[in-house]
């Protein structure tokens, strides 16, 4: 079995949601007392948004590359980066360790193939749904990529801000979500990205015929497929 190196606490509500899923999915194919093996670095999330909202991601891209390094030297075979936005800085990570990196977009793109989409809604932080570094990777793919109104996607970015990753879950936002999800659907989307590792908290596919791609678990599947391959 390969060591799953982990880049989290963004926030660490996520980075739960990851160890969780991992072990799980080990245990399932392993069966009896099997767990994964994790090496895992969690950042001060604080430090990090106040680098997105100064726009200084070369600075973010710095911090985040010194954590990886460590988790590459602990001993990690291949990083996963526990956060959609922060694949942003992947060229700055990339650039300081040897070990590959499993990029979240990709992973769901491979999702979407299999699940035969052509065009999909994208749910995430204001720099996901807004900027060319996630989208451009599925538009690479064959995909066309749907993002919901200004006002839309200030509600689903606030929410993962000010409630998501402090851990809040809230009905209302819910259903605002719901709504936006709906609405992606008029659009034309066949299916939904949960683009924000968070998201998952709030909206579960129980909750709407639309198809949802959680990209938290996809990204956790596809560490434990990695890990267990045989070489
Ligand atoms: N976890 C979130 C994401 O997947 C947002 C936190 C962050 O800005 O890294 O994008």
């Amino acid at each position: 079995m390969k060591t799953i190196g982990l880049l989290g606490g963004m926030s660490w509500e996520s980075t739960q949601s990851y160890y969780r899923a991992i072990n799980e999915a080990v245990r399932e194919q392993l069966g009896g007392l099997h767990s994964a093996k994790i090496v895992l670095y969690s950042v001060d999330f604080a430090e990090i948004e106040a680098l997105q909202v100064q726009g200084d991601w070369d600075k973010a891209g710095q911090l985040l590359a010194v954590a990886a390094s460590a988790v590459e030297r602990a001993g990690a075979d291949f990083l996963v980066i526990c956060t959609n936005t922060m694949h942003k800085v992947v060229p700055a990570i990339a650039a300081g360790i040897s070990m590959p990196i499993l990029h979240i977009a990709d992973a769901t793109a491979d999702e979407l193939i299999v699940q035969g989409v052509k065009q999909v809604g994208l749910l995430g932080t204001r720099f996901t749904m807004e900027q060319a570094f996630y989208k451009d990777r599925l538009i690479a793919r064959g995909i066309a990529v749907v993002v919901p109104d200004q006002a839309d996607r200030d509600c689903v970015n606030r929410v993962i801000y000010e409630e998501l990753c402090l851990g809040v879950i809230k009905e209302d936002s819910r259903a605002l979500y719901l709504d936006i999800i709906h609405r992606l659907q008029l659009q034309g989307a066949e299916a939904v990205i949960l683009g924000c590792t968070e998201i998952a908290l709030l909206v579960q596919q129980s909750d709407t015929p639309v198809a949802l791609l959680d990209t938290t678990a996809i990204h956790a599947q596809q560490a434990v497929r990695q890990a267990l391959a045989q070489e």
